[in-house]
């Protein structure tokens, strides 16, 4: 009984693991979003200088990407690009948002401090290069900016990362971009 107990517990484990990850590049899925973000939020003490940010990532004409190298090529670069995520998110959170989005919530940082991460994925993945079937090729990224506030909630703070979003794919693509109210 104690060993099928063991087992039991195991198994439940590995169910709430999968049922928060998405199955391609094994990052949080959004029922991470709905489910545990605000405890994760509520749990950091902010400081006087530091903030929680979400950010908004969309990879730019992936769809060119999927056209020009195949499916598979352009699988092979979500995993890549959510590697790099988390390379410079460790001490954060990354969401498998959609299909070529992705949500980060940075965790009691400086605005400076968030730009710069952003940033900085945005260098590593615009510098990378995939490969697939011998043949190279390049992507990048765009990424909107919110500063989360506890009265906007998740859903409207997300909603201002997405504005910002469109502003950067309308300015060029490329680039990281701050919410700005106007
Ligand atoms: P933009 O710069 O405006 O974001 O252009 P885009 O081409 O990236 O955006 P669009 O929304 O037109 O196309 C998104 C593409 O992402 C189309 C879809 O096939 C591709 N995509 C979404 N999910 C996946 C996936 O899981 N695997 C692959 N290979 N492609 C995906
Ligand atoms: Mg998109
Ligand atoms: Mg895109």
């Amino acid at each position: 009984l104690k060993r099928q107990n063991k087992e039991l517990r195991s198994d439940m484990e590995k169910l709430n693991y999968m049922a928060f990850r998405d199955g391609l590049t094994g990052l949080y899925n959004r029922r991470y979003v709905v489910g545990d973000l605000l405890e994760d939020i509520r749990g950091f003490q902010q400081g006087e200088q530091t903030c929680n940010v979400m950010i908004l990532a969309d990879i730019d004409d992936f769809k060119k990407v999927n056209d020009t190298y195949g499916h598979e090529a352009g699988d092979r670069a979500l995993v890549c690009i959510a590697h790099i995520l988390e390379g410079h998110c460790r001490k954060h959170k990354v969401v498998r948002w959609g299909g070529e989005e992705f949500l980060i919530i940075l965790f009691d940082v400086t605005r400076d401090e968030a730009f710069g991460i952003s940033e900085g994925i945005r260098k590593e993945v615009e510098q990378f290069p995939f490969f697939y079937n011998n043949v190279q090729f390049k992507c990048s990224l765009t990424l909107g900016l919110h500063t989360y506030r506890e009265q906007d909630g998740i859903e409207e703070s997300i909603n201002c990362a997405d504005k910002a979003l469109y502003r950067g794919k309308r300015s060029g693509k490329n680039c990281s971009i701050w919410f700005e109210n106007n």
